[in-house]
């Protein structure tokens, strides 16, 4: 089939793109191009074996899969088994490891005391600035919260790495989504489910993508094709929403990660898959050790591998983090405005949608779109 033959296009081979041409492939029974710029599909999910090691990493960093709901959690076992695998992160702060995020081993540990549960809340109260009684930032609201100690080791100078503002320049609001315990829990996320696909994210992808009616070209720009295909074909986009117009209201802007590898002589480099470096000491921001993601598999005992992440602004072509400014909001809805003009085009995906999804949120709004989008589309006789 030419590429103008297709009535079902997908751009990116990401999970959103990816649980939209299987779904339309397998329900509605259509051939489906997908068309992916990269050398490899399963977008930001992406994993590989490191060839010296052979220990699987994730390329653009560590994922976790966590959900609670059911119907994704179904959906996505039909194309992978789950490891074990809980996620919990550790600090490091002046040489030391702590459990984070902060909870009661944390406050124990780092003010060498042995208060129980039912004693936070007073202790709390001694150590947090009582004169902000209307914390106006990020920084205000953490010292309301947790006082000056815990917050310049553990948020101030991480933040700051993170997204290269002043904390003080970030809303208040951010810091009430992050968690503090008065409890020895120290499982990164709260989900009914867990784990890393058994067989690694690519697979996945693999399965997701071997209905014999998907046809994937690597390597493909959409742009670079976008004239020869069908002006009434279901367009399934989900790269970014101001590139689809051509940037013509101006540029979103996004956070990117850079990732260093090093290859270490030794089995176990920090004895946990994610280790923060919240200091000003160091310029990365974690160091990633992806053989701890596969408990149930052997690695080589000689050798591990590690990754320091750096985060930055996104000068080039890997966007990562939409950034939440009045600016960007503003853009994303002229551009969001004429996309809901588009008769037959869904324009998805943490890319196209500028949301920060995790992985289970993306595939809930690609089962959505499908749904609610796709079908709906084929019974109008848009496409077909
Ligand atoms: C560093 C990092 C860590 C994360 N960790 C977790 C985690 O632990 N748990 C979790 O649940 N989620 C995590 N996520 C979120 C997860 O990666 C996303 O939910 C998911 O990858 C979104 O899929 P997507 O298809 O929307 O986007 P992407 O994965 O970015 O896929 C989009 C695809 O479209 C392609 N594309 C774009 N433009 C074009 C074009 N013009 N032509 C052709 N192809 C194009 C891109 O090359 C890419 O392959 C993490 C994300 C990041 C960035």
């Amino acid at each position: 089939m030419d590429i103008s033959d297709y009535s079902y296009v997908v751009v990116g081979s990401g999970l959103a793109g990816a649980v939209l041409a299987e779904r339309i492939a397998t329900k509605v029974g259509k051939p489906v191009l997908v068309l992916e710029k990269r050398g490899h599909i399963g977008g930001n999910c992406y994993s590989t074996n490191d060839r010296e090691t052979g220990i699987e990493y994730h390329a653009y960093g560590t994922h976790i899969f966590h959900t609670s709901d059911e119907k994704v959690w179904n959906y996505i076992r039909q194309f992978t088994t789950f490891n074990n695998y809980q996620h919990r992160v550790l600090s490091s702060h002046q040489g030391k490891i702590y459990q984070f995020p902060i909870n009661l081993e944390t406050i124990n540990h780092f003010y060498g005391v042995n208060l129980k549960p039912f004693e936070v809340e007073g202790f709390m109260a001694g150590v947090r600035d009582p004169s902000i009684t209307e914390p106006a930032n990020f920084e205000e609201k953490a010292l309301s919260l947790i006082g000056r100690d815990l917050y310049e080791a553990f948020f101030k100078h991480y933040t700051i790495k993170q997204w290269q503002v002043d904390p003080r320049t970030l809303p208040a609001s951010i810091f009430n989504r992050l968690p503090f315990r008065k409890n020895y829990v120290d499982n990164y996320f709260f989900d009914k489910w867990q784990g890393i696909p058994e067989k690694g994210y690519t697979r996945v992808f693999e399965n997701l993508l071997a209905d014999k009616k998907i046809r994937v070209l690597l390597n493909t720009d959409f742009f670079a094709l976008r004239d020869r295909i069908r002006k009434d074909a279901c367009l399934i986009y989900s790269g970014p929403i101001d590139r689809y117009f051509d940037y013509k209201y101006g540029k979103l802007s996004w956070r990117t990660l850079r990732f260093e590898q090093e290859t270490l002589p030794m089995e176990d480099y920090q004895g946990n898959s994610v280790v923060n470096y919240p200091g000003a000491e160091v310029r990365y921001t974690r160091i990633h050790e992806p053989r701890h993601l596969h408990p149930e598999r052997e690695f080589t005992r000689d050798k591990t591998i590690i990754f320091r992440e750096y985060s930055l602004h996104d000068q080039g072509d890997n966007p990562y983090y939409p950034i939440a400014s009045a600016e960007n909001q503003r853009l994303l809805a002229l551009y969001q405005q004429e996309a809901v003009r588009l008769p037959n085009v869904f324009i998805t995906g943490r890319l196209g949608d500028y949301k920060y999804y995790d992985m289970h949120h993306t595939i809930a709004r690609s089962l959505e779109i499908f749904e609610n989008g796709v079908l709906p589309l084929i019974t109008a006789n848009h496409a077909v």
